[in-house]
């Protein structure tokens, strides 16, 4: 589904990404791991088209996309999330979903919600949606609060809920577990491993969170100083020399 090949991005003298290849297939989950400064957010940059590559390719079905901007690219269904929580807070959590459902094809809302235009029975398929992928990320109670007013750990699953409103293909989240406690993150782990095939074809995944990763991935490419330092399932990197030694620190 996305292929990137020798994926490279400097800024000046910064080597940020540097020869970067790997793809997600559908139906998986595949994680990009690394220490700060390695690269990762930069190759959502890169493949969503926030940035224009120095060499390489981003290919999509087959297709080049390289430096497609970042509305195509979510049009091709390429949805990410960004490391800084982006709902907007003084919506309900229901209000974001349903918004972001609207949107999907449409000019943006600014004064009204719904439009008077609109018909009762696209007004009940988003309605009805919404509250399923809101039940899904657990805020099913949660329906009616400002987005502001939400935890740090719902608001995270809400951008999740946000994002999937989209009806991606490929769903990329970025740092998802930030800021979330060890229940948190283990919920959103099973929560992530139950969206490919159902509400997404498949994630690519940049997480600190190595519990999560290693539950969720199906593919693992870690990356050092802009470089793929190894690739493999989370059993091959739990015991990946180079990685213990350059990445996890092995005593
Ligand atoms: P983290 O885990 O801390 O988010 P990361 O792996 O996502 O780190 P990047 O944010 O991709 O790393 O940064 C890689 C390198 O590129 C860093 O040295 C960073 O300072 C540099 N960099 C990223 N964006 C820019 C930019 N717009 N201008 C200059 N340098 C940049």
């Amino acid at each position: 589904m996305l292929e990137v090949k020798s994926l490279s991005k400097s800024f000046g003298g910064i080597h940020a990404v540097q020869d970067i290849d790997f793809s997600v297939a559908k139906g998986s989950i595949v994680s990009l791991i690394g220490p700060n400064g390695a690269g990762k957010t930069t190759c959502f940059n890169l493949i969503t088209g926030f940035y224009r590559p120095t060499r390489g390719q981003v290919l999509w079905d087959g297709a080049d996309v390289t430096a497609t901007n970042p509305h195509s690219m979510a049009r091709l269904g390429v949805i990410r999330t960004f490391q800084k929580t982006n709902v907007l807070r003084n919506l309900t959590a229901f209000e974001n979903v349903a918004h972001a459902q609207y949107l999907k094809g449409r000019t943006p809302l600014w004064r009204t919600f719904w439009p008077s235009s609109e018909t009762a029975a696209v007004k009940k398929e988003i309605s009805e949606s919404s509250f399923a992928i809101l039940e899904l990320m657990g805020l099913g109670k949660r329906l009616h609060v400002e987005a502001g007013a939400l935890s740090c750990g719902e608001l995270r699953l809400l951008e999740v809920g946000v994002a999937i409103a989209a009806k991606p293909r490929l769903l990329m989240l970025d740092e998802p577990a930030a800021g979330l406690n060890t229940r948190e993150a283990e919920g959103l782990a099973e929560l992530l491993s139950a969206l490919p095939g159902k509400w997404v074809d498949s994630i690519l995944l940049v997480e600190h969170n190595m519990n999560l990763i290693m539950k969720v991935s199906d593919n693992i490419v870690v990356m050092n100083f802009g470089k793929k330092l190894a690739t493999g399932t989370p059993a091959e990197i739990q015991h990946n020399e180079q990685v213990l030694e350059a990445y996890m620190g092995k005593a």
